[in-house]
Protein backbone atom coordinates (compact mmCIF):
# COMPACT_ATOMS: atom_id res chain seq x y z
CA UNK A 1 0.00 0.00 0.00
CA UNK A 2 1.57 2.99 -0.65
CA UNK A 3 1.86 5.76 1.43
CA UNK A 4 -0.68 8.27 -0.16
CA UNK A 5 -3.64 5.98 0.70
CA UNK A 6 -2.46 5.29 4.56
CA UNK A 7 -2.87 9.14 5.18
CA UNK A 8 -5.78 9.72 6.80
CA UNK A 9 -5.51 13.29 6.23
CA UNK A 10 -5.40 14.65 9.33
CA UNK A 11 -3.94 17.81 9.35
CA UNK A 12 -3.98 19.57 13.53
CA UNK A 13 -3.48 22.73 14.29
CA UNK A 14 -3.76 23.03 17.97
CA UNK A 15 -4.33 27.20 18.43
CA UNK A 16 -6.19 27.06 21.62
CA UNK A 17 -3.07 25.40 23.63
CA UNK A 18 -1.93 28.99 23.20
CA UNK A 19 -4.39 30.33 25.41
CA UNK A 20 -3.29 31.15 29.16
CA UNK A 21 -2.96 27.66 30.97
CA UNK A 22 -5.99 27.87 33.21
CA UNK A 23 -8.28 26.82 30.48
CA UNK A 24 -6.66 23.78 29.55
CA UNK A 25 -4.72 20.71 31.13
CA UNK A 26 -2.63 17.98 28.43
CA UNK A 27 -4.15 15.04 29.14
CA UNK A 28 -3.92 11.59 27.17
CA UNK A 29 -6.32 9.18 26.33
CA UNK A 30 -6.70 6.35 28.11
CA UNK A 31 -6.44 3.61 25.45
CA UNK A 32 -8.85 0.86 25.34
CA UNK A 33 -8.48 -2.80 25.24
CA UNK A 34 -9.66 -4.16 21.59
CA UNK A 35 -11.77 -0.87 19.92
CA UNK A 36 -14.40 -1.42 16.90
CA UNK A 37 -15.59 0.93 14.56
CA UNK A 38 -19.37 0.99 14.94
CA UNK A 39 -20.77 3.96 12.57
CA UNK A 40 -18.82 5.86 10.48
CA UNK A 41 -19.72 9.12 9.21
CA UNK A 42 -18.25 8.60 5.54
CA UNK A 43 -19.91 11.57 4.32
CA UNK A 44 -18.65 14.16 7.09
CA UNK A 45 -15.40 12.39 6.66
CA UNK A 46 -14.89 13.41 3.07
CA UNK A 47 -16.66 16.96 3.12
CA UNK A 48 -13.02 17.03 6.09
CA UNK A 49 -10.92 15.79 3.53
CA UNK A 50 -9.97 13.15 5.14
CA UNK A 51 -9.36 9.36 4.04
CA UNK A 52 -12.49 7.54 4.75
CA UNK A 53 -10.54 3.92 3.57
CA UNK A 54 -7.18 5.19 5.77
CA UNK A 55 -9.69 6.12 8.89
CA UNK A 56 -11.36 2.48 8.63
CA UNK A 57 -7.86 0.87 8.92
CA UNK A 58 -7.07 -0.41 12.31
CA UNK A 59 -4.46 2.61 12.62
CA UNK A 60 -7.41 4.80 11.77
CA UNK A 61 -9.99 3.36 14.00
CA UNK A 62 -7.04 3.47 17.04
CA UNK A 63 -7.25 7.41 16.61
CA UNK A 64 -11.07 7.27 17.36
CA UNK A 65 -10.46 4.96 19.99
CA UNK A 66 -8.15 7.03 21.97
CA UNK A 67 -5.04 4.61 21.26
CA UNK A 68 -3.09 6.63 18.93
CA UNK A 69 -2.09 10.42 18.90
CA UNK A 70 -2.75 11.47 15.36
CA UNK A 71 0.53 13.03 14.31
CA UNK A 72 -0.12 17.13 14.80
CA UNK A 73 -2.35 16.28 17.52
CA UNK A 74 -1.57 18.05 21.08
CA UNK A 75 -4.68 16.81 23.28
CA UNK A 76 -5.98 18.47 25.96
CA UNK A 77 -9.20 18.67 28.60
CA UNK A 78 -10.44 22.05 28.48
CA UNK A 79 -11.81 23.79 31.59
CA UNK A 80 -15.08 25.39 31.96
CA UNK A 81 -17.88 26.27 34.51
CA UNK A 82 -21.13 26.13 34.37
CA UNK A 83 -24.93 27.16 36.10
CA UNK A 84 -26.21 23.58 36.25
CA UNK A 85 -30.26 24.15 36.99
CA UNK A 86 -29.41 27.26 38.72
CA UNK A 87 -26.94 26.46 40.09
CA UNK A 88 -22.84 27.68 39.90
CA UNK A 89 -20.40 24.85 39.49
CA UNK A 90 -16.74 24.26 38.31
CA UNK A 91 -16.49 21.84 35.89
CA UNK A 92 -14.30 21.11 32.37
CA UNK A 93 -13.60 17.92 30.23
CA UNK A 94 -14.24 14.90 32.69
CA UNK A 95 -14.80 12.51 30.18
CA UNK A 96 -14.15 14.29 26.90
CA UNK A 97 -10.50 15.35 25.49
CA UNK A 98 -10.09 17.99 22.30
CA UNK A 99 -7.25 16.22 19.84
CA UNK A 100 -6.90 19.54 18.20
CA UNK A 101 -8.28 21.68 15.70
CA UNK A 102 -8.46 19.94 11.94
CA UNK A 103 -7.73 22.56 8.85
CA UNK A 104 -9.81 21.21 6.00
CA UNK A 105 -8.43 21.53 2.55
CA UNK A 106 -10.76 24.80 2.03
CA UNK A 107 -8.87 26.41 4.76
CA UNK A 108 -12.29 25.21 7.24
CA UNK A 109 -11.32 24.77 11.26
CA UNK A 110 -13.13 22.78 13.66
CA UNK A 111 -12.15 20.92 17.05
CA UNK A 112 -11.66 17.05 16.47
CA UNK A 113 -12.73 15.87 20.50
CA UNK A 114 -13.37 12.60 21.60
CA UNK A 115 -16.14 11.88 23.95
CA UNK A 116 -15.61 8.81 26.82
CA UNK A 117 -11.73 8.88 26.38
CA UNK A 118 -11.06 8.67 30.13
CA UNK A 119 -10.63 10.25 33.04
CA UNK A 120 -8.76 13.58 33.34
CA UNK A 121 -8.38 16.18 36.07
CA UNK A 122 -11.86 17.17 35.63
CA UNK A 123 -13.69 13.89 36.21
CA UNK A 124 -14.21 14.58 39.80
CA UNK A 125 -16.25 10.88 40.73
CA UNK A 126 -16.99 9.86 37.30
CA UNK A 127 -14.78 7.33 35.13
CA UNK A 128 -14.29 9.62 31.94
CA UNK A 129 -16.08 6.81 30.06
CA UNK A 130 -19.36 6.91 28.28
CA UNK A 131 -22.08 3.97 27.20
CA UNK A 132 -22.77 2.75 23.64
CA UNK A 133 -26.06 3.31 23.40
CA UNK A 134 -26.00 7.38 24.53
CA UNK A 135 -23.21 7.79 21.93
CA UNK A 136 -25.15 6.70 19.45
CA UNK A 137 -28.24 8.92 19.98
CA UNK A 138 -25.91 11.64 19.79
CA UNK A 139 -24.92 10.60 16.72
CA UNK A 140 -28.07 9.81 15.47
CA UNK A 141 -29.77 12.87 16.71
CA UNK A 142 -27.11 15.33 15.87
CA UNK A 143 -26.43 14.65 12.25
CA UNK A 144 -30.58 14.84 12.03
CA UNK A 145 -30.35 17.82 13.10
CA UNK A 146 -27.60 18.61 10.15
CA UNK A 147 -30.12 17.57 8.10
CA UNK A 148 -33.13 19.49 9.49
CA UNK A 149 -30.27 22.63 9.14
CA UNK A 150 -30.29 23.42 12.48
CA UNK A 151 -26.48 24.44 13.79
CA UNK A 152 -25.28 21.71 15.92
CA UNK A 153 -22.04 19.57 16.13
CA UNK A 154 -21.48 16.54 14.35
CA UNK A 155 -20.57 13.11 15.33
CA UNK A 156 -18.14 11.47 12.82
CA UNK A 157 -17.46 8.35 14.61
CA UNK A 158 -18.52 6.28 16.94
CA UNK A 159 -16.40 3.54 18.62
CA UNK A 160 -17.34 0.12 20.93
CA UNK A 161 -14.39 0.02 23.02
CA UNK A 162 -14.62 -3.60 24.10
CA UNK A 163 -14.88 -2.57 27.69
CA UNK A 164 -17.54 -2.62 29.94
CA UNK A 165 -18.38 0.93 31.93
CA UNK A 166 -20.22 0.22 34.57
CA UNK A 167 -24.25 2.61 35.62
CA UNK A 168 -26.54 0.60 36.87
CA UNK A 169 -25.76 -2.16 35.14
CA UNK A 170 -22.57 -3.28 33.23
CA UNK A 171 -23.13 -1.70 29.52
CA UNK A 172 -20.59 -1.61 26.55
CA UNK A 173 -18.04 1.46 26.24
CA UNK A 174 -17.80 3.77 23.72
CA UNK A 175 -16.31 6.83 22.36
CA UNK A 176 -17.68 9.26 19.99
CA UNK A 177 -15.63 11.58 17.97
CA UNK A 178 -17.48 14.92 18.07
CA UNK A 179 -16.69 17.49 15.33
CA UNK A 180 -17.86 21.04 16.22
CA UNK A 181 -16.85 24.68 14.98
CA UNK A 182 -15.55 25.29 18.67
CA UNK A 183 -16.53 23.62 22.50
CA UNK A 184 -16.07 27.36 23.70
CA UNK A 185 -19.18 27.44 26.19
CA UNK A 186 -20.93 30.46 27.45
CA UNK A 187 -19.53 28.33 30.85
CA UNK A 188 -15.77 28.77 29.63
CA UNK A 189 -15.94 32.45 30.01
CA UNK A 190 -18.00 32.09 33.74
CA UNK A 191 -14.37 30.21 34.24
CA UNK A 192 -12.30 32.63 32.74
CA UNK A 193 -14.13 35.42 34.70
CA UNK A 194 -14.07 33.66 37.70
CA UNK A 195 -10.87 32.31 38.18
CA UNK A 196 -8.55 34.25 35.91
CA UNK A 197 -7.69 37.65 35.53
CA UNK A 198 -9.49 40.22 33.49
CA UNK A 199 -6.21 39.96 30.95
CA UNK A 200 -7.22 35.86 30.96
CA UNK A 201 -10.63 36.53 30.08
CA UNK A 202 -9.81 39.17 27.35
CA UNK A 203 -7.61 36.46 25.93
CA UNK A 204 -10.18 34.18 25.97
CA UNK A 205 -12.65 36.73 24.09
CA UNK A 206 -10.14 38.09 21.30
CA UNK A 207 -9.68 34.49 20.91
CA UNK A 208 -13.29 33.34 20.31
CA UNK A 209 -13.62 36.62 17.92
CA UNK A 210 -11.30 35.43 15.90
CA UNK A 211 -11.96 32.61 15.39
CA UNK A 212 -16.08 32.63 15.41
CA UNK A 213 -16.74 35.89 14.48
CA UNK A 214 -13.76 37.68 13.03
CA UNK A 215 -15.86 40.50 11.37
CA UNK A 216 -16.42 42.18 14.45
CA UNK A 217 -12.40 42.46 15.14
CA UNK A 218 -12.05 45.77 14.37
CA UNK A 219 -15.58 47.21 15.97
CA UNK A 220 -15.11 50.23 18.15
CA UNK A 221 -16.25 47.92 21.25
CA UNK A 222 -15.92 44.33 19.60
CA UNK A 223 -16.55 42.67 23.16
CA UNK A 224 -19.80 43.68 23.01
CA UNK A 225 -19.75 42.78 19.28
CA UNK A 226 -19.58 39.20 21.05
CA UNK A 227 -21.96 39.65 23.24
CA UNK A 228 -24.32 40.35 20.40
CA UNK A 229 -23.26 38.30 17.89
CA UNK A 230 -23.47 35.25 20.47
CA UNK A 231 -26.85 36.94 21.61
CA UNK A 232 -28.05 37.05 17.69
CA UNK A 233 -27.09 33.63 17.48
CA UNK A 234 -28.63 31.87 20.02
CA UNK A 235 -31.84 33.48 19.78
CA UNK A 236 -31.48 32.55 16.02
CA UNK A 237 -30.38 28.31 17.61
CA UNK A 238 -33.63 28.53 19.64
CA UNK A 239 -36.01 29.53 17.76
CA UNK A 240 -34.87 25.99 15.51
CA UNK A 241 -35.43 24.45 18.10
CA UNK A 242 -38.97 25.35 18.61
CA UNK A 243 -39.81 24.89 15.15
CA UNK A 244 -38.83 21.48 15.10
CA UNK A 245 -39.70 20.30 18.78
CA UNK A 246 -36.19 19.90 19.79
CA UNK A 247 -35.89 19.90 23.34
CA UNK A 248 -32.83 19.84 25.25
CA UNK A 249 -33.19 18.82 28.20
CA UNK A 250 -30.54 19.83 29.96
CA UNK A 251 -29.91 23.81 29.23
CA UNK A 252 -27.13 24.79 31.89
CA UNK A 253 -24.54 27.47 30.63
CA UNK A 254 -21.83 24.61 30.14
CA UNK A 255 -23.91 23.32 27.55
CA UNK A 256 -24.53 26.35 25.31
CA UNK A 257 -21.62 27.01 22.42
CA UNK A 258 -20.66 30.41 21.80
CA UNK A 259 -20.51 29.51 18.21
CA UNK A 260 -24.27 29.13 18.40
CA UNK A 261 -24.35 25.40 17.21
CA UNK A 262 -26.23 22.65 19.41
CA UNK A 263 -23.93 21.09 21.76
CA UNK A 264 -23.98 18.09 24.14
CA UNK A 265 -26.80 16.32 23.35
CA UNK A 266 -27.57 14.15 26.72
CA UNK A 267 -30.81 14.00 27.67
CA UNK A 268 -32.45 15.67 24.65
CA UNK A 269 -35.67 14.49 22.75
CA UNK A 270 -37.92 15.55 20.06
CA UNK A 271 -41.98 16.28 20.95
CA UNK A 272 -44.42 14.35 19.96
CA UNK A 273 -47.71 15.52 20.92
CA UNK A 274 -47.73 19.22 21.21
CA UNK A 275 -47.16 20.21 25.08
CA UNK A 276 -45.30 23.52 25.48
CA UNK A 277 -44.47 21.46 29.62
CA UNK A 278 -43.13 18.70 27.76
CA UNK A 279 -40.07 17.42 29.53
CA UNK A 280 -38.55 14.27 29.04
CA UNK A 281 -35.66 14.37 31.43
CA UNK A 282 -35.57 12.04 34.57
CA UNK A 283 -33.65 14.95 36.39
CA UNK A 284 -35.57 18.13 35.04
CA UNK A 285 -38.63 17.32 37.97
CA UNK A 286 -39.20 21.08 38.14
CA UNK A 287 -39.64 21.76 34.07
CA UNK A 288 -36.84 24.34 34.07
CA UNK A 289 -35.94 23.22 30.58
CA UNK A 290 -39.31 21.94 29.54
CA UNK A 291 -39.63 22.69 25.62
CA UNK A 292 -41.88 25.95 26.50
CA UNK A 293 -39.42 27.34 28.87
CA UNK A 294 -36.80 27.33 26.36
CA UNK A 295 -36.59 30.79 24.47
CA UNK A 296 -36.37 32.38 28.25
CA UNK A 297 -33.78 29.61 29.55
CA UNK A 298 -31.59 30.58 26.36
CA UNK A 299 -31.98 34.34 27.81
CA UNK A 300 -31.33 33.69 31.44
CA UNK A 301 -28.10 31.76 30.31
CA UNK A 302 -27.01 35.12 27.53
CA UNK A 303 -27.50 37.07 31.14
CA UNK A 304 -25.13 34.60 32.57
CA UNK A 305 -22.85 35.24 29.64
CA UNK A 306 -23.23 39.17 29.68
CA UNK A 307 -22.14 38.98 33.03
CA UNK A 308 -19.03 36.96 32.50
CA UNK A 309 -17.95 39.93 30.20
CA UNK A 310 -19.18 43.34 32.21
CA UNK A 311 -15.12 43.49 33.41
CA UNK A 312 -14.11 43.65 29.61
CA UNK A 313 -17.20 45.71 28.03
CA UNK A 314 -15.88 49.02 29.95
CA UNK A 315 -13.56 49.88 32.56
CA UNK A 316 -15.99 51.51 34.67
CA UNK A 317 -18.53 48.62 35.79
CA UNK A 318 -21.31 50.80 36.32
CA UNK A 319 -21.07 51.44 32.67
CA UNK A 320 -20.20 47.80 31.84
CA UNK A 321 -23.12 46.47 33.55
CA UNK A 322 -25.08 48.71 31.38
CA UNK A 323 -23.85 47.87 28.53
CA UNK A 324 -24.59 44.42 29.13
CA UNK A 325 -28.35 44.57 30.29
CA UNK A 326 -29.16 46.79 27.00
CA UNK A 327 -27.33 43.72 24.86
CA UNK A 328 -29.36 41.02 26.67
CA UNK A 329 -32.80 43.11 26.48
CA UNK A 330 -32.30 43.05 22.62
CA UNK A 331 -32.81 38.95 22.89
CA UNK A 332 -36.74 38.34 23.39
CA UNK A 333 -36.93 40.76 20.30
CA UNK A 334 -34.57 39.20 18.19
CA UNK A 335 -35.77 35.54 19.26
CA UNK A 336 -39.40 36.68 18.71
CA UNK A 337 -38.76 37.67 15.19
CA UNK A 338 -36.57 34.45 14.43
CA UNK A 339 -39.53 32.40 15.50
CA UNK A 340 -42.22 34.60 13.49
CA UNK A 341 -40.77 34.68 10.37
CA UNK A 342 -39.99 30.56 11.10
CA UNK A 343 -43.95 29.63 12.17
CA UNK A 344 -44.71 31.92 8.82
CA UNK A 345 -43.17 29.75 6.30
CA UNK A 346 -44.22 26.54 8.40
CA UNK A 347 -47.42 27.93 7.15
CA UNK A 348 -46.70 29.19 3.72
CA UNK A 349 -47.01 32.90 4.43
CA UNK A 350 -44.59 34.42 2.67
CA UNK A 351 -45.39 38.22 3.69
CA UNK A 352 -46.72 39.94 6.65
CA UNK A 353 -49.99 40.77 8.31
CA UNK A 354 -50.44 42.46 11.87
CA UNK A 355 -52.84 39.23 12.40
CA UNK A 356 -50.36 36.91 11.82
CA UNK A 357 -48.98 35.91 15.32
CA UNK A 358 -52.87 35.39 16.22
CA UNK A 359 -53.70 32.77 13.60
CA UNK A 360 -50.46 31.11 14.56
CA UNK A 361 -51.35 31.22 18.38
CA UNK A 362 -54.62 30.02 17.71
CA UNK A 363 -53.39 26.77 15.81
CA UNK A 364 -51.15 26.17 19.00
CA UNK A 365 -53.72 26.72 21.41
CA UNK A 366 -56.21 23.80 19.40
CA UNK A 367 -52.78 21.89 18.96
CA UNK A 368 -52.31 21.72 22.76
CA UNK A 369 -55.96 21.39 23.39
CA UNK A 370 -56.75 18.62 21.21
CA UNK A 371 -53.37 17.07 21.70
CA UNK A 372 -52.08 17.00 18.21
CA UNK A 373 -48.60 15.88 17.24
CA UNK A 374 -46.33 18.51 16.58
CA UNK A 375 -44.99 17.50 13.17
CA UNK A 376 -47.31 15.84 11.88
CA UNK A 377 -50.06 18.72 12.10
CA UNK A 378 -47.34 21.14 10.02
CA UNK A 379 -46.76 17.83 7.68
CA UNK A 380 -50.68 17.21 7.09
CA UNK A 381 -51.05 20.90 6.56
CA UNK A 382 -48.25 20.96 3.98
CA UNK A 383 -49.74 17.94 1.89
CA UNK A 384 -53.02 19.99 1.60
CA UNK A 385 -54.72 16.93 4.19
CA UNK A 386 -56.11 18.78 6.64
CA UNK A 387 -57.94 15.43 7.54
CA UNK A 388 -54.61 13.87 9.05
CA UNK A 389 -54.00 16.12 11.37
CA UNK A 390 -56.26 14.85 14.12
CA UNK A 391 -57.82 18.46 14.42
CA UNK A 392 -60.53 17.18 11.89
CA UNK A 393 -63.76 17.05 13.20
CA UNK A 394 -63.38 20.13 15.61
CA UNK A 395 -65.21 23.41 14.63
CA UNK A 396 -63.05 25.53 15.69
CA UNK A 397 -60.17 23.70 13.78
CA UNK A 398 -62.52 23.89 10.33
CA UNK A 399 -62.78 27.43 11.17
CA UNK A 400 -59.06 28.27 11.99
CA UNK A 401 -58.86 26.22 8.27
CA UNK A 402 -60.70 28.43 6.46
CA UNK A 403 -59.13 31.53 7.97
CA UNK A 404 -55.43 30.13 6.75
CA UNK A 405 -56.74 29.60 3.38
CA UNK A 406 -58.26 32.76 3.16
CA UNK A 407 -54.64 34.58 4.43
CA UNK A 408 -52.79 32.29 1.58
CA UNK A 409 -55.41 33.51 -0.81
CA UNK A 410 -53.98 37.02 0.19
CA UNK A 411 -50.69 36.91 -0.61
CA UNK A 412 -49.27 38.12 -4.63
CA UNK A 413 -47.78 33.99 -4.68
CA UNK A 414 -49.48 31.12 -5.58
CA UNK A 415 -51.39 28.15 -2.98
CA UNK A 416 -49.01 26.01 -4.82
CA UNK A 417 -45.93 28.05 -4.13
CA UNK A 418 -46.99 28.28 -0.51
CA UNK A 419 -46.95 24.54 -0.46
CA UNK A 420 -43.55 24.39 -1.66
CA UNK A 421 -42.57 26.61 0.50
CA UNK A 422 -44.32 24.72 3.47
CA UNK A 423 -42.89 21.85 2.50
CA UNK A 424 -38.96 23.17 2.87
CA UNK A 425 -39.79 24.75 6.43
CA UNK A 426 -41.84 21.49 7.89
CA UNK A 427 -39.78 18.65 7.85
CA UNK A 428 -41.57 15.41 7.65
CA UNK A 429 -39.45 13.07 9.35
CA UNK A 430 -37.72 13.96 13.07
CA UNK A 431 -36.48 11.05 14.95
CA UNK A 432 -39.22 10.02 17.22
CA UNK A 433 -37.98 8.60 20.21
CA UNK A 434 -39.72 5.08 20.06
CA UNK A 435 -37.71 5.03 16.77
CA UNK A 436 -34.55 5.91 18.23
CA UNK A 437 -35.03 3.34 21.38
CA UNK A 438 -35.62 0.70 18.70
CA UNK A 439 -32.13 1.54 16.55
CA UNK A 440 -30.35 1.51 19.67
CA UNK A 441 -31.25 -2.08 21.30
CA UNK A 442 -30.96 -3.68 17.63
CA UNK A 443 -27.23 -1.77 17.43
CA UNK A 444 -26.82 -2.90 21.35
CA UNK A 445 -27.42 -6.65 20.22
CA UNK A 446 -24.56 -5.79 17.00
CA UNK A 447 -27.30 -5.12 14.71
CA UNK A 448 -26.63 -2.07 13.18
CA UNK A 449 -29.21 -2.48 10.02
CA UNK A 450 -32.21 -0.94 11.96
CA UNK A 451 -30.22 2.74 12.82
CA UNK A 452 -28.72 2.61 9.26
CA UNK A 453 -32.36 2.61 7.85
CA UNK A 454 -33.28 5.34 10.62
CA UNK A 455 -30.13 7.29 9.73
CA UNK A 456 -30.98 7.64 6.32
CA UNK A 457 -34.51 8.57 6.33
CA UNK A 458 -33.27 11.13 8.34
CA UNK A 459 -30.78 12.79 6.15
CA UNK A 460 -33.76 13.96 4.11
CA UNK A 461 -35.97 15.21 6.49
CA UNK A 462 -37.63 17.47 3.66
CA UNK A 463 -37.83 14.83 0.98
CA UNK A 464 -41.09 13.27 1.63
CA UNK A 465 -40.65 10.14 0.15
CA UNK A 466 -43.17 7.23 0.44
CA UNK A 467 -40.01 5.37 2.30
CA UNK A 468 -40.57 8.39 5.23
CA UNK A 469 -44.16 7.73 6.10
CA UNK A 470 -43.65 4.34 8.17
CA UNK A 471 -41.22 6.51 10.46
CA UNK A 472 -44.07 9.73 10.48
CA UNK A 473 -46.08 7.77 13.10
CA UNK A 474 -46.09 8.48 16.35
CA UNK A 475 -45.52 6.56 19.22
CA UNK A 476 -48.59 4.15 19.96
CA UNK A 477 -50.50 5.87 23.02
CA UNK A 478 -48.39 4.19 26.44
CA UNK A 479 -49.00 4.70 30.45
CA UNK A 480 -45.13 5.54 30.74
CA UNK A 481 -44.01 8.70 30.16
CA UNK A 482 -40.72 8.57 27.78
CA UNK A 483 -37.76 9.60 29.72
CA UNK A 484 -34.15 10.65 29.01
CA UNK A 485 -31.48 10.53 31.08
CA UNK A 486 -28.27 12.49 31.83
CA UNK A 487 -24.60 11.58 32.55
CA UNK A 488 -24.91 8.08 30.78
P1 LIG B 1 -22.85 16.59 30.81
O1 LIG B 1 -24.03 16.22 31.64
O2 LIG B 1 -22.43 15.51 29.82
O3 LIG B 1 -22.95 17.94 30.17
O4 LIG B 1 -21.62 16.65 31.84
C1 LIG B 1 -21.54 17.54 32.91
C2 LIG B 1 -20.17 17.44 33.54
O5 LIG B 1 -19.95 16.14 34.10
C3 LIG B 1 -19.02 17.67 32.58
O6 LIG B 1 -17.99 18.34 33.27
C4 LIG B 1 -18.60 16.27 32.21
O7 LIG B 1 -17.27 16.22 31.76
C5 LIG B 1 -18.81 15.53 33.52
N1 LIG B 1 -19.05 14.09 33.31
C6 LIG B 1 -20.18 13.51 32.81
N2 LIG B 1 -20.05 12.16 32.79
C7 LIG B 1 -18.81 11.88 33.27
C8 LIG B 1 -18.08 10.66 33.51
N3 LIG B 1 -18.60 9.47 33.23
N4 LIG B 1 -16.84 10.78 34.02
C9 LIG B 1 -16.31 11.98 34.32
N5 LIG B 1 -16.94 13.15 34.12
C10 LIG B 1 -18.17 13.11 33.61
MG1 LIG C 1 -21.93 19.15 29.00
Amino acid sequence: MSKEINNPGWNFDNSYNGLPKLLFTSQEPTPVRSPKLAVFNEPLAESLGLNVEALRSENGVFVFAGNKIPEGASPIAQSYAGHQFGHFTKLGDGRALLLGEHITPQGKRVDIQLKGSGRTPYSRGGDGRAALGPMLREYIISEAMYALGIPTTRSLAVVDTGEQVYRETALPGAILTRVAASHIRVGTFQFAAAWGTVEDLRKLADYSIKRHYPEIESNENPYLSLLQQVIEHQANLIAKWQLTGFIHGVMNTDNMAISGETIDYGPCAFMDTYDPATVFSSIDREGRYAYGSQPYIGGWNLARFAEALIPILHSDEEQGLKLAQDAISDYSKVYQENWLKGMRAKLGIMNEEAGDEALIENLLQLMKQNQADFTNTFRSLTLDQPEETGLTGISEFAQWHKQWKERLGRQPESIESAHEWMRKSNPAVIPRNHRVEEALKAAEKGDYRVMERLLNVLSSPYGYTGEQNEYCKPPAPSKIPYQTFCGT
